[in-house]
């Protein structure tokens, strides 16, 4: 994605990843001018799984899309993951530079 920077800069956002203990990972990326950082989102290893797993649901589900048990399932792991995101990155108060 393209964003532009406060400093003015305009720069293709590359995403990094970096452990901020032993289960937190912060998600960001930086200006290449002013290095100014930019937070996405935070995950732990609950997001992490939850993600491996939500995909292979959708793998399964693109070999066989009447499959409503697969997709109920699907359905009810991205409503969790929703709840466990907002929960761990407790939106306003840690995005201030993000918007
Ligand atoms: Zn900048």
């Amino acid at each position: 994605m393209r964003t532009k920077c406060s400093c003015g800069k305009v720069f293709k956002a590359k995403i990094k990843r970096i452990m901020l203990d032993k289960d937190i990972q912060d998600i960001y990326f930086e200006c290449p001018r002013c290095m100014k950082k930019y937070h996405i989102a935070f995950t732990d290893s609950e997001i992490r799984e939850h993600n491996i797993k939500m995909q292979k649901l959708k793998e399964r589900l693109l070999e066989d899309r009447t499959d409503m048990k697969l997709f109920a399932e699907l359905q009810e792991m991205m409503r969790h993951h929703k709840q466990i995101m907002d929960e761990l990155n407790d939106t306003e108060s840690r995005c201030t530079s993000w918007h």
